[in-house]
């Protein structure tokens, strides 16, 4: 490595960002990424939108959504410091502009199928779309990456950090004078996620996200945030993969059925409105069940309502047919489950996990809190619980992470600089 290169662990939105921020600052910028090529990007590939303050129309986002009611509602979160609210919020307002200076594409609100929001961007094509658009910025800028290529280990050394990286069997040690680590937040990893959150728990998003090098850093000195047994999750269909189901496998049509155990016992959220689709709630309560697992239960009537799923929901014309295909008890579905007309559906559903509560303290540099530290910083989801530490709002993850990742990696080449 040149002696001015600034390594980037992870090169999910947070890491690109960092990478593209620190090279247009002059310094070099190498990206390692656990993932294979085809499974860069982290998480954003599954993204579709971020939360931005304006305080007037925009093209791609209607009406206003002024910085007062994004801090207002931030605030709500659980955010541990109001100062770091509020920089969030303001420098939410340029990262449309800043994603499209890289060849990010936004969706005009008014085309398509997307819902309307006034508080969030919409991006054209996904997240894939996006993550792919900053891998061209990053490249055509001069960054370069190494793929299937993961830090095992991170170490201090004389004026700066010497990282262990693993590509299949081969073994190198990578020195940088500043390394901003960008390797996402814990609960990839299947033995955390059993450890911390529940048997059964499915993950939305990147195995490769496994918390292992945030778990590395808060052993050897870095100071955590957070709780790891506060997590995000909704309700997924259980017939999906363990990991990177994304966006599609979630079940949305809760308000249209009634949900019930593997007991074929009623299953109830406290307080809900039959109305409202409460998505997080049901991820929690679904992991509260017996066995993690529950079961969606509709009639005709309320499967015409459904928008259409991943994965076709289980059909029978009789109730004790249903519960016959999905192993409950008939007697007791069918006193749990006043439906009306047949025919009768089915989703079995798990917790899926979007993201954990958890990760590393940051200054508003994103300079990780370590005795000492001047050269290790942190982006992304890494350091979310720096901003919010319960529940979540639409958007709010790729905002972090694009506001952070510039931060840290603008910090870190101008301390390669100095
Ligand atoms: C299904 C789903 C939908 C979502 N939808 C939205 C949305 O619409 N809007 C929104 O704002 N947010 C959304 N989010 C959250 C958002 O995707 C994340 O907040 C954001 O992508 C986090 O980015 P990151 O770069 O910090 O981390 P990650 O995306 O987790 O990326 C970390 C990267 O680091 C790599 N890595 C990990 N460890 C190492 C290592 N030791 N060495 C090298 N590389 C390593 C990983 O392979 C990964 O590529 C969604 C999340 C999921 C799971």
């Amino acid at each position: 490595m040149a002696p001015n290169t600034v390594v980037i662990i992870g090169g999910g939105i947070a890491g690109l960002c960092a990478a593209i921020a620190a090279r247009r600052l002059g310094v070099d910028a190498h990206v390692l990424e656990s993932a294979p090529r085809a499974l860069r990007g982290g998480n954003a590939r599954h993204a579709r939108n971020f939360r931005i303050a304006h305080e007037t129309p925009v093209w791609h986002t209607p009406d206003v959504y002024s910085a007062a009611e994004f801090l207002a509602e931030l605030e709500k979160t659980g955010c541990p410091d109001e100062g770091f609210a509020r920089g969030l919020v303001e420098d939410s307002a340029g990262v449309a502009e800043w994603l499209m200076g890289c060849g990010v594409l936004l969706q005009a609100p008014d085309v398509g199928v997307l819902p309307y929001s006034r508080r969030t961007a919409f991006l054209l094509g996904g997240g894939k779309a996006m993550v792919n658009a900053l891998y061209g910025a990053a490249a055509r800028l001069g960054v370069s990456f190494d793929y299937e290529s993961e830090a095992v280990g991170l170490t201090e050394v004389l004026g700066g950090w010497e990282a262990e990286v693993t590509t299949g069997a081969m073994k190198k040690r990578i020195f940088a004078r500043a390394v901003v680590v960008a390797s996402g937040g814990p609960g990839g990893d299947p033995d955390w996620r059993k450890q911390h959150i529940g048997e059964g728990v499915l993950l939305r998003g990147a195995r490769s996200s496994n918390g292992r090098l945030m778990q590395l850093l808060a052993e050897r000195g870095c100071k955590t945030l957070g709780d790891p047994s506060s997590c995000h999750m909704v309700a997924v269909d259980a017939r999906g993969p363990e990991d990177d189901g994304g966006i599609v496998t979630r079940i949305t049509a809760i308000p249209h059925g009634l949900v019930v155990d593997r007991h074929g016992r009623r299953v109830e959220l406290a307080g809900a409105s039959p109305k409202k689709s409460h998505y997080a709630q049901w991820g929690a309560r679904i992991a509260a069940c017996d066995g993690g697992v529950a079961f969606l239960i509709l009639d005709a009537h309320g499967f015409a309502k459904t928008l259409p799923a991943a994965l076709a929901p289980i059909r029978a014309d009789r109730l004790d047919a249903l519960a016959g295909k999905l192993g409950l008890d008939g007697a007791a579905l069918a006193e749990s489950a006043p439906l009306g007309a047949p025919p009768f559906f089915a989703f079995p559903m798990r917790a899926g996990l979007t993201f954990v509560h958890y990760g590393l303290a940051a200054d508003a540099d994103m300079r990780l809190c370590r005795e000492g530290n001047t050269s290790l910083f942190g982006a992304g989801m890494i350091v979310a619980p720096n901003f919010f530490t319960r529940g979540y709002m639409a958007g709010l993850g790729l905002t972090l992470s694009a506001v952070t990742g510039r931060r840290a990696g603008e910090a870190a080449a101008r301390h390669v600089l100095n």
